[in-house]
């Protein structure tokens, strides 16, 4: 049982009623106890494949399951162990924090001895506002709200879809702080973000979703070490007006007049080869450093090609 993953999905597709083929037949497994990114660019299927977990979309084929419960044979043990923060801000404008999370706490049956509302809003340093209308709450306040609300059952997985989207530095960081206190004590976290630093930092593990399919699965630093990207940056000893051609590169920027990134693929070349084309190309070669690829250039590769 404990060795069961939080997660699992196998063969997930959807296909919405216009005709659009959201998922392709996904297989994921997100461990327990994980830090877990879901990264992807706009529309590769992040919020479906949440949203299908949180049981607001209906799946068209395939399987899931939570904490071991199948989705479809144990929807409400699947439910209840499940807190998920959804990407658009959705509550009703008239209820104080206070209330939202009652009513949410009523509706998965929470005891009321066991719920812990004013807990959870200091948590989210909503205390103040615990009776206020939700409709004068900033953004931000929602967006805790929110947290706070995927959180009053107490689930052991916590899903945040693009929680930080739009929100400025200081909530951002508060917010992360709060996510990995929870990590700490236990929770298993999923998240979505579009902020690649974010995920290299906070998740051990991480999928990368493009159009609808899984194309990357692995432990963050292995991801990062077998990208076969690598970079080399060097100063010239003139002013460049372009990039020159014909290294063995797979991207030359010129980022000013004498400094150039190169981009090669470590696989099938090394950082001498590029120094060497450049000379041969007539330039004088006065500064290098190299670096390995992160997480922002892997993303770049594997999603690249199908967009
Ligand atoms: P992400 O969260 O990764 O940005 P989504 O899961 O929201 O992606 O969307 C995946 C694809 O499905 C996109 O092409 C999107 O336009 C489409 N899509 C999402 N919701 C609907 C819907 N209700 N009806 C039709 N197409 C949708
Ligand atoms: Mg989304």
């Amino acid at each position: 049982m404990t060795s069961e993953p939080a997660i699992q999905i196998r063969g997930l597709t959807k296909t919405y009623a216009n005709g659009k083929v959201a998922l392709h037949g996904i297989d994921l497994d997100v461990p327990r106890g994980s830090m877990f990114g879901l990264l992807g660019p706009n529309g590769a299927g992040k919020s479906t494949t949440i949203n299908i977990l949180a049981g607001l979309v209906n799946k068209t084929g395939g399987s899931a399951s939570i904490w071991g419960f199948d989705i479809d044979a144990h929807p409400r043990n699947a439910k209840a162990s499940i807190g998920i923060v959804p990407q658009e801000i959705v509550f009703d404008a008239f209820f104080s924090p206070f209330e939202v999370l009652e009513l949410q706490a009523g509706l998965y049956g929470v005891p009321k001895e066991k719920r812990r509302t004013m807990e959870l809003l200091r948590a989210v340093r909503l205390e103040d506002k615990a009776h206020a209308y939700s409709r004068t709450l900033s953004g931000g306040m929602k967006r805790r709200l929110l947290v706070a609300k995927a959180l009053v059952h107490n689930p052991p997985i916590v899903v945040l879809d693009e929680p930080t989207a739009g929100v400025d530095i200081e909530l951002r960081q508060q917010l992360w702080a709060y996510v990995r206190e929870l990590h700490a004590e236990g929770a298993t976290v999923v998240l979505t973000t579009h902020y690649l630093e974010e995920a290299e930092e906070l998740c051990d593990r991480i999928a990368i979703i493009n159009h609808g399919r899984v194309v990357a699965n692995e432990e963050t630093k292995t991801l990062l070490s077998t990208a076969g990207d690598k970079v080399v940056v060097v100063t010239v000893d003139r002013d460049l007006d372009a990039a020159p051609a014909g290294l063995p590169a797979s991207k030359v920027e010129l980022q000013d007049g004498r400094r150039l990134a190169i981009t090669y693929d470590k696989r099938t070349t090394n950082a001498g080869a590029v120094l060497q084309a450049l000379s041969a190309a007539g330039l004088g070669v006065v500064d290098v450093s190299t670096r390995e690829a992160d997480l922002e250039d892997v993303f770049l590769s594997l999603t690249r090609e199908a967009a």
